[in-house]
């Protein structure tokens, strides 16, 4: 074995195979692939083989599509047969919920060119005769996809990727990992030590404990999974083409032909966490055994759904073990705090999802970049939050709702509340829906008294729409207050700290007392950030920008090198918040400051350092709903007693409280865009409109380059509200803007706007076609619905009652 290698690849399945794959196609021939065992021998090569394109993420989806496309190519690389059976997807929907939700996955392929639609369930049957029918209401075909052999696919991975240079060491475990000075790795394993430049921990099953070699521990778990093999079915008899493999939502199965027969796997709701401590070190090529007594119920429903399986006997029976993420999509990239360490892994769907995976994490090694959007799948989606109980916790949720429907209004229950701010209990009392941010709880809406705190999950509107309707009137008409905790909150200090933030920051970088909108861009020219700074302090600085992205920005930040003379600090769980929206807010806010609030004395994007009541709090006058209003952030200690204060004096001004869902619905009246939603790495500051708070006249901040060519260029496309045509539901996100029958941009979110009485989507559209009153169609769950173009926001376009 050679002593060193640019980068070491630990672990040979499916995912690891395509990391070196892909990174010897980009360029990098030195690189090694360690396999503890036999290639394939964790969960790689029990696993159904089965490969889709679904996924609630447009991103991942367009990746999985990638995977599956890339095939065809490792098979002529490598001369190695995949084992390809292309044959297609069908899903079955027995409820109305089902239903809407396949319609908007139709919706979706449409722009991610993916040949998908909803047929007739006669359709179905033709493609899966053992489907019984009377079960279902609805179905959707989709081209992508079908199975393939997961030993063929792994190796025909390895020998292109040998082909190119690669190198493959079998029956070498890794035993650890030590950093050296240059932060270059020690990769010491049984049958000596490797110098690596990097590391990627592709371990599936072991990726926990090859976590726990740097001193991280990562999210991630393995489940128990059973699938069958059914013998010869003399229903496909004589059938020449295979038939579709099918998912039946209502039954939580999923089933395809193998050879004459059938399998059929099922994810049950009481699933069964495997080595929930440590993962066994002499587990390989092994399955665990068979609990029929506790599959069977679950089964049986398949026999219901696909009858002939329950009238043949079974061939063979499955059960393995593999991984999952608390949210169920991938664990990919660099680690915080830990220098040329990567991963690949938590990927419970490795035929679907592993060539793309490799894809990005190659040119995130190479490049310093994914070159694209993957914050669903980026590892620092999870903070410290997710402990190990939280995942152990979390994934079997996840797991039991494989094949379950992710309404849009619907937050999970598990492992909840892990997170909570001091006025949490009194939110509660307040009437308070709760969904979690980065394990904080935040409120969604208020029940009014004598209503009941919950919301049935659809994709149409709920009975929390009047009382977002009225959270919204209340904000424009009154005061509203909004608790804005949730945020991601960072502090900058030091003597260097705004040499360094006009480096990291394409924005300018506001003087003391004043507030700056500010962009963060990365070398490409991509957003990665949609952040306001606040001066308090030649060299203090307060940040505050999307509460889930608060991983990621501070790998972020840690990535750009702070010298040292800067200090940067996440400030989540020390500052808290709220804010004081509508034309109301300052008689509010003046009855509790001696501060002058007056239209002149504190202007728009002015911050102070002040008393609100009793408590010593940062004041900035901004917020994110168009409205006159302020945010009041504070440490935890009195963040109680402002709240109460600010209720007891807000009580004679008809002070409301809002949520989240009425802070969507007041931000696109204003046509404000939101990170992770509207705004993410694939888009650029003349796409976003977040052009207009860079500083060109900077000489050098991140991505200038990118920015500069895209100003003289124009950008491609560009994110517009539409007002769409109304019916009962609004858009989700993904959905196809689609104009004389082609699909022409897609939505990024929407929401009704209670205060212009309209349904509005946000979205990205061609430039060329963004002109104001342009009129675009979108299918909103299988209807389309005209959409039109308003270039001003719908809401107060001046912005005079911002500046009031
Ligand atoms: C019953 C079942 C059915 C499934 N069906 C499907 C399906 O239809 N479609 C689909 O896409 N997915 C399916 N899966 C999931 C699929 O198996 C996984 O997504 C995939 O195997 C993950 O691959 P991996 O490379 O991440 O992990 P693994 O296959 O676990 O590979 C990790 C490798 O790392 C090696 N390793 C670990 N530690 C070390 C060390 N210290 N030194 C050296 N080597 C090390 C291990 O030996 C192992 O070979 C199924 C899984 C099961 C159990």
């Amino acid at each position: 074995m050679k002593d060193s290698a640019r980068a070491v690849i630990i672990g040979g399945g499916v995912v690891g195979a395509s990391v070196l794959y892909h990174l010897a196609k980009i360029g990098w021939r030195d690189v090694l692939l360690l396999e503890k065992s036999e290639l394939t021998s964790g969960s790689t090569w029990h696993a159904a083989g089965g490969m889709h394109t679904f996924n609630g993420e447009a991103n991942i989806s367009r990746l999985q599509k990638y995977t599956i496309d890339l095939y065809r190519e490792i098979e002529q690389l490598s001369g190695q047969s995949c084992g390809l059976h292309p044959n297609g997807g069908l899903m079955l929907a027995a409820t109305s919920g089902e239903l809407d939700s396949l319609k908007l996955i139709c919706s979706r392929a449409r722009y991610l060119g993916m040949e998908t639609e909803m047929i007739s369930l006669g359709e179905a049957q033709s493609l899966n005769p053992l489907i019984d029918t009377s079960h279902f209401i609805g179905a959707l075909w989709r081209a992508d996809g079908g199975h393939c052999d997961p030993s063929g696919t792994t190796h025909a991975y390895v020998k292109a990727a040998q082909r190119l240079g690669a190198r493959v060491e079998r029956f070498t475990r890794v035993l650890s990992l030590t950093p050296r000075h240059d932060a270059s790795w020690d990769v010491l394993t049984d049958k000596g030590t490797v110098r690596a430049e990097h590391v990627v921990n592709c371990a599936g099953l072991w990726a926990r404990e090859v976590g726990h070699m740097v001193g991280i521990e990562l999210p991630v778990l393995a489940m128990e999974h059973h699938y069958l093999i059914t013998e010869d079915l003399p229903e496909l008899a004589g059938r020449e083409r295979e038939i579709v493999n099918t998912t039946d939502y209502a039954g939580e199965i999923y089933m395809r032909q193998e050879r004459r027969g059938a399998l059929i796997g099922t994810y049950e709701p009481h699933g069964v966490v495997w080595a929930p401590v440590k993962t066994p070190d002499d587990f390989t090529m092994q399955l665990l055994p068979e609990d029929f007594e506790r599959l069977a119920p679950y089964f049986e429903v398949g026999f219901q759904h696909f009858p002939a399986l329950g009238r043949v006997g079974i061939r063979k029976a499955v059960n393995g073990p593999f991984t999952f993420a608390p949210d169920g999509n991938p664990l990919v990239g660099p680690v915080r705090g830990v220098r040329n360490y990567w991963v690949a892994c938590a990927v419970m769907a490795g035929f679907s999802q592993g060539g793309g995976i490799g894809l990005v994490l190659s040119r995130w090694m190479a490049e310093n970049d994914p070159g694209q959007d993957i914050l669903s799948m980026d590892v620092a989606r999870f903070g410290a939050f997710a402990t190990p109980k939280y995942t152990s916790l979390k994934v079997p949720e996840n797991y039991s709702r494989r094949f379950r429907l992710a309404y849009p209004n619907e937050e999970l229950p598990a492992a909840r509340p892990v997170r909570r701010s001091p006025i949490y209990e009194r939110l509660i009392e307040a009437g308070a829906v709760m969904g979690a941010n980065f394990g904080l709880e935040n409120a969604l809406w208020f029940a009014p008294a004598g209503t009941t705190a919950a919301e049935t999950p659809t994709y149409r509107r709920s009975e929390a729409f009047p009382v977002v309707r009225a959270e919204c009137q209340g904000v424009r008409s009154g005061v509203g207050i909004y608790e804005t905790s949730n945020y991601g909150k960072y502090e900058v200090t030091g003597r260097g700290a705004r040499a360094w933030l006009h480096r990291v920051f394409a924005s300018r970088i506001p003087k003391p007392g004043r507030l700056g909108l500010a962009p963060m861009l990365n070398p490409a020219g991509r957003i990665v950030g949609d952040l306001s700074i606040a001066c308090l302090a030649e060299d203090r600085f307060l940040i505050v920008g999307s509460g889930f992205a608060e991983e990621f920005h501070l790998r972020w930040f840690w990535l750009s090198e702070p010298p040292a003379d800067v200090f940067v600090r996440s400030a989540a769980s020390t500052l808290c918040g709220v804010s004081l929206a509508g034309p109301r807010s300052r008689e509010l806010l003046q009855r509790l400051t001696r501060m002058d609030l007056s239209a002149q004395a504190f202007r728009l994007f002015q911050v102070a350092e002040t008393a609100v009541g009793l408590t010593p709090a940062i004041l900035t006058r901004a917020g994110f709903t168009g409205e006159l209003g302020y945010e009041i952030w504070t440490t935890p200690d009195y963040f109680a007693t402002l709240y109460d204060e600010l209720r007891e004096t807000g009580a004679g001004l008809g002070l409301i409280h809002f949520g989240g869902r009425a802070l969507s619905s007041l931000r696109l009246e204003k046509a404000y865009g939101s990170f992770n939603k509207d705004f993410r790495p694939d888009y650029t500051p003349g796409e976003t409109g977040l052009d207009r708070y860079i500083d060109f006249s900077k000489p050098d901040f991140v991505g200038r380059a990118a920015a500069l060519a895209e100003r003289a260029a124009g950008p491609r496309r560009r994110f517009v509200v539409m007002e769409v045509a109304d019916a009962d539901a609004e858009v989700v996100g993904y959905e196809s803007i689609m104009q004389n029958g082609a699909a022409v941009g897609y939505v990024t979110s929407g929401a009704f706007g209670h205060y212009v009485d309209k349904s509005l989507a946000a979205g990205y559209v061609p430039a060329a076609l963004a002109r104001e009153g342009a009129r675009f169609e979108i299918d909103v769950l299988g209807e389309m619905r005209s959409a039109t173009v308003r270039l001003e926001p719908l809401y107060d376009p001046k912005g005079l009652r911002l500046r009031g």
